[in-house]
């Protein structure tokens, strides 16, 4: 009886790899041909000054509608996107439509002060000729480079230190800002903070979430003070109500991105 039992087993778990497999497999032929049907496309949210009252930034964001029409999120595609190696020219195509978009809109002098801001995977980051073909795009459109905003998630560093140190040397010199991404959420070392030369720290939502637990009040603090040190800009993510917002205002937080202020949505040109 047992072993019939340990056969059948068997044959459930060669089941469900086959269908791992076979779902794999079509996502990322979906994907590859979303690319190419242009079926990714960007929305942005604010990231608001609460001293000048308002946005100083927009990040893209991107979206998928698929061919049945249903709109999909990031987390939907990107970790596939990524493993089948196709983020790349994913990455390529978020960064041709956005900086189309932004260009467009800066024709509008009361946008002249914006600047948006552009995710970034790790694969992409360490592509070797990124940080020209970016340059390339951005004359392009004729925007400034110091008007454009890289992010790069924290958990970017976890190796090749030396190889991102260099490209991110590269952007800057280009004159691109750099931002540290999801601050705090899973690997983040703060030896991170001296190890590569960023702009700006994004503190992830989770502080927020917590910000009426005493240690994450702390720990926004000290980043904040390590920021103002080190002379670097913070914003944080996620704000979803007002109590949030104004113990974070009182904490001496100046951006301030998430739901409270706005949804990410379409650029209106
Ligand atoms: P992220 O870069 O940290 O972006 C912030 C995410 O939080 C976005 O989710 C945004 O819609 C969401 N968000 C903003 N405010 C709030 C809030 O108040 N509450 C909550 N619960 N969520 C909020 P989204 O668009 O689903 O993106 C998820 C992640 O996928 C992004 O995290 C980023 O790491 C990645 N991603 C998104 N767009 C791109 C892209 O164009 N390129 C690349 N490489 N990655 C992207
Ligand atoms: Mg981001
Ligand atoms: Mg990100
Ligand atoms: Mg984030």
């Amino acid at each position: 009886a047992s072993k019939r039992h340990s056969s059948k087993k068997c044959v459930r778990i060669t089941k469900q790899l086959y269908e791992d497999v076979t779902y794999k497999f079509n996502m990322t032929n979906k994907i590859k041909q979303a690319i190419e049907s242009e079926e990714f496309f960007m929305v942005y949210q604010g990231v608001y000054d609460v001293i000048k009252s308002q946005n100083t930034f927009i990040e893209a964001l991107v979206r998928w509608k698929d061919d049945s029409n249903t709109t999909l999120l990031p987390g939907e595609f990107i970790p596939l996107a990524e493993e089948s190696g196709l983020m790349i020219e994913l990455d390529q195509t978020i960064i041709n439509t956005t900086l189309k978009e932004f260009s467009a809109i800066k024709q509008n002098d009361r946008y002249k002060h914006l600047k948006v801001t552009i995710n970034i995977s790790r694969n992409k980051l360490l592509q070797v000729n990124f940080p020209e073909r970016l340059k390339k795009i951005t004359d392009h459109y004729k925007l400034k480079s110091s008007d454009i905003c890289i992010e790069i998630n924290e958990n970017t560093f976890i190796d090749k230190i030396n190889l991102c140190k260099e490209q991110i040397k590269r952007l800057k010199e280009l004159g691109y800002l750099i931002a540290i991404d999801d601050f705090g959420k899973e690997y983040s070392s703060l030896s991170i903070l001296n190890k590569v030369d960023f702009d700006i720290i994004k503190v992830d939502k989770t502080f927020v979430d917590g910000i009426k637990d005493k240690s994450n009040i702390e720990i926004v603090k000290m980043i904040l003070n390590v920021a103002r040190v080190k002379g670097k800009q913070v914003i944080v993510e996620g704000i979803e109500t007002k109590e949030q917002k104004d113990v974070l205002e009182k904490l001496g937080v100046r951006l301030m991105q998430g739901y409270y202020f706005n949804y990410p949505s379409k650029l209106e040109i």
